[in-house]
């Protein structure tokens, strides 16, 4: 379906703003599979959802081997970005004000080329390491260097702790500061894109409200329903390759 025109007024006043809040879809043309798609990881396997629970992480080794086990030959390292990810691109480089924030792990927004302080990461980044003992911070390819070495569970260099990804496991809370920072974009920008998110995960769904509530326009652009759409004023059910781009232009051309 071909996307509504935005308001005349939607690029006249250069200090309005556009967010964008993206998931695991944006990354599935990039060879990344999302979790809750047709194709996700979790419709094809059930347990895997463990693997990403901070309890069983903590408590059970063999969770922890598991997990670094499917680390090492994770499509993240390899995955380029897509056309949804350029087109992000393309509209922070047009001048309009934007900020995205990411339920996704993979660096690809910043690979792209979008801005790094442009990019809020709610659930961190799987390029770094965490102790969960001393909080000790390191690059994930070291850690990786040593399981491919022969640890099957390599433990913090510094004190001997439980090493994890910097990222956002079941059960552990967000970054306050970076929910709070998310919370203030949602209330004052004027645009809510929600692209590739089934909008089943908080509290980065509920951010959707929080922008309409506060007198936004939602566009969810989604290849499956939400719980949100009903209050969506616009969805867009194409492909997001070829869905993002279009919707860019369209939000640019009105500037
Ligand atoms: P999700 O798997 O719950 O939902 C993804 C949604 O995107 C689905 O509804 C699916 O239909 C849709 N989708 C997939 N490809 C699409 C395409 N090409 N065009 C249009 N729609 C498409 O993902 P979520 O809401 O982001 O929640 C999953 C959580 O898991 C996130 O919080 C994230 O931290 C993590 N995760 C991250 C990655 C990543 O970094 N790439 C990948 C998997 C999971």
């Amino acid at each position: 379906a071909a996307a509504a025109a935005y308001p005349a007024s939607m690029g006249e006043n250069n200090a309005r703003l556009v967010a964008v809040l993206t998931g695991a879809g944006v990354s599935t043309e990039s060879g990344i599979p999302d979790y809750r798609g047709p194709q996700g990881v979790w419709r094809k396997n059930p347990g895997a959802e463990r693997l990403v629970t901070y309890r069983a992480y903590m408590d059970d080794p063999e969770v922890r081997r598991e997990s670094w086990r499917m680390r090492m030959t994770s499509p993240v390292w390899r995955a380029e970005p897509n056309a949804g990810h350029r087109a992000l691109v393309d509209l922070e480089r047009s001048g309009t004000p934007m900020r995205i924030i990411t339920q996704n792990i993979d660096g690809l927004h910043q690979k792209a080329g979008s801005t790094p302080r442009k990019v809020l990461e709610l659930h961190g980044t799987a390029s770094t390491v965490v102790c969960t003992g001393c909080g000790d911070r390191g690059p994930m390819e070291g850690a990786l260097a040593r399981v491919e070495a022969g640890e099957a569970d390599p433990p913090c260099l510094s004190c001997g702790g439980i090493l994890k990804s910097a990222t956002v496991m079941f059960g552990q809370a967000l970054d306050s500061g970076t929910i709070q920072q998310a919370a203030k974009i949602a209330r004052v920008c004027d645009l809510f894109l929600a692209v590739g998110t089934s909008l089943q995960v908080e509290p980065a769904a509920s951010l959707c409200r929080v922008a309409v509530e506060s007198g936004a326009r939602l566009v969810i652009v989604n290849a499956e329903p939400t719980p949100y759409d009903a209050l969506a004023d616009q969805l867009i059910r194409e492909p997001i390759g070829t869905a993002l781009p279009g919707l860019v232009s369209e939000i640019t051309d009105s500037a």
